[in-house]
């Protein structure tokens, strides 16, 4: 199933997608408003019913009609790791490091899948990293990685969008890495039942059409599970907690020479068996 957050003339929703269409979920579970963390913490009884709704039900309005939003508009955190595929960790110039790195993302950095994506004033530094991004189903702590497929609630595609000279001039890339609008992730998430494997899709990166990134989640260092088991050492997830799981090589700044992202870009980030998100890169207003 493919849960997805939009909003139309009367506001923001839930619903799931029906091959072109949106069956909206809010109006049948009005407790749900638009919040994904409720619509996980309650799916183990609203699966079956929205199971059913989707077969029984015409969609209520055409995915291309509807502003598609960021499938968890405010998680609790969002938890990501570096240098996590082998051709990322050569072209920065590091050691494969001993240690899974952890950083955070600013919550407040989420944005939409197709929303533009700003150009800070601060800098001009801009680059992108193809994600696939796994969202938490419920509370867990000292999970297992044998049982770590059991606390995921799905996946969708992100962008870590990252500000080179604000992350690498200090030792914790923290602000590098939060800046507003720099989350980008969806369309949709892609349940982890309807999902199966997930280190078995091809994910690519494109800027404006060229292709810049280009593998496969076969090839992360440390899998979706070996992520969960040690962050969860340290930290309770909670649904609708996102990890990114780490980018392949290809980042723009590692080109010779480096090729930064500029305003009207467009970058697409396309994961197998999820779809993709794409925006444009706009200059930041000044407020
Ligand atoms: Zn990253």
């Amino acid at each position: 199933m493919k849960i997805v957050r939009y909003e139309d003339t009367n506001g923001a929703k839930l619903g799931a997608v029906k091959g072109e269409g949106v069956v909206e979920l809010t109006r049948r579970f009005p407790s749900l408003s638009d919040n994904t963390i409720e619509l996980i913490t309650q799916w183990a009884s609203l699966k079956p019913n929205v199971e059913r709704l989707i077969m029984e039900s015409a969609p209520d309005a055409a995915l291309a009609e509807v502003h598609v939003l960021a499938p968890v508009a405010r998680p609790g955190k969002v938890m990501a790791i570096g240098l996590n595929y082998a051709d990322h960790i050569k072209e920065s110039g590091q050691e494969p490091p001993r240690h899974q790195v952890w950083f955070t993302k600013a919550v407040t950095s989420i944005n939409g899948p197709y929303d533009p994506i700003e150009l800070p004033i601060a800098s001009t530094y801009v680059d992108y990293e193809a994600e696939l991004v796994v969202i938490i189903g419920q509370r867990c702590k000292h999970v297992h990685k044998d049982r770590a497929a059991e606390v995921i609630f799905g996946y969708c595609a992100g962008n870590d969008v990252s500000v080179r000279d604000w992350q690498l001039r200090t030792p914790q890339w923290v602000l590098g890495k939060s800046f507003d609008t720099h989350a980008p992730i969806g369309p949709w998430i892609v349940t982890a039942d309807e999902l199966g494997n997930p280190h078995t899709m091809g994910i690519r990166c494109f800027v404006n059409g060229e292709r810049r990134q280009h593998s496969n989640t076969e090839n992360l260092v440390f899998n979706v599970y070996d992520q969960i088991a040690h962050l969860s050492q340290a930290m309770t997830l909670e649904p609708g907690d996102l990890i990114f799981t780490g980018t392949p090589g290809g980042v723009g700044g590692a080109m010779q020479p480096p090729q930064w992202l500029k305003a009207g870009d467009k970058v697409r980030v396309e994961i197998d068996r999820i779809g993709a998100i794409e925006a444009a890169m706009r200059p930041e207003r000044a407020s």
